[in-house]
């Protein structure tokens, strides 16, 4: 997981996706770090492949898309709060397996823009991945629309990563304060795709 990251592994609890392979996809963070520091996104997306799908979809628009259906849409949003909550129950499970306390700084606050905004598809996919299907609607979109590049019954792994020499000792990756997963800066290149599911312009095809 290090080499997929880019950088050495901390405060990481459980695996609760993996590749077909076995790999992991994604990474479930303790709620409180070694260093003390609160961290409310528990889940983040660990595997290159799919971390560059999801930042396609964000750069083709798909966040502002779902935050007008959330403003829309009274099923939709009851959803997607209902997700909100699965996510901190998770989150005090993975805390107690942890022996971390309670970690009352991030009561109620999850990640992603839960419950009323999204503002973090990686996040949402994260936790679809991490939960399965049915349990955060939105997130569950998201993985249906990276199908053209990433699927949960195939191997993407190979070539996806660095897997020679050393894992990495020292952060080799660009990220955020509070050791925020690269997820956040890792611009993926967007290509133009002529069928894409991320392609809401439908223009000109
Ligand atoms: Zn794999």
């Amino acid at each position: 997981m290090s080499r997929q990251l880019g950088r050495p592994v901390r405060d990481v609890v459980e695996i609760p996706a993996r590749c077909v392979c076995g790999n992991p996809l994604v990474a479930a963070t303790s709620p409180r770090l070694g260093n003390g520091t609160p961290f409310p996104t528990t889940f983040y997306l660990t595997h290159p492949v799919i971390t560059s799908a999801v930042s396609r979809l964000e750069a083709a628009g798909l966040m502002n898309e779902m935050n007008e259906r959330l403003g829309a849409d009274a099923d939709l949003a009851a959803g997607y709060r209902g997700a909100h909550e699965a996510y901190l129950a998770t989150r005090a499970g993975i805390g107690a397996r942890a022996g971390i306390g309670a970690v009352p700084e991030i009561d109620g606050i999850s990640a992603g823009g839960m419950p009323a905004r999204v503002k973090c598809l990686h996040v949402l996919v994260g936790h679809s991945l991490a939960a399965g299907p049915g349990v955060n609607p939105l997130g569950d979109e998201a993985v249906a629309a990276i199908a053209e590049w990433w699927t949960a019954d195939r191997c993407y792994c190979d070539g996806a990563w660095d897997t020679g020499g050393e894992a990495p000792s020292r952060d080799l990756s660009r990220h955020g304060p509070q050791g925020l997963p690269a997820i956040v800066g890792r611009p993926a290149p967007v290509r133009k795709t002529s069928a894409g599911p991320a392609d809401s312009s439908g223009a000109g095809q």
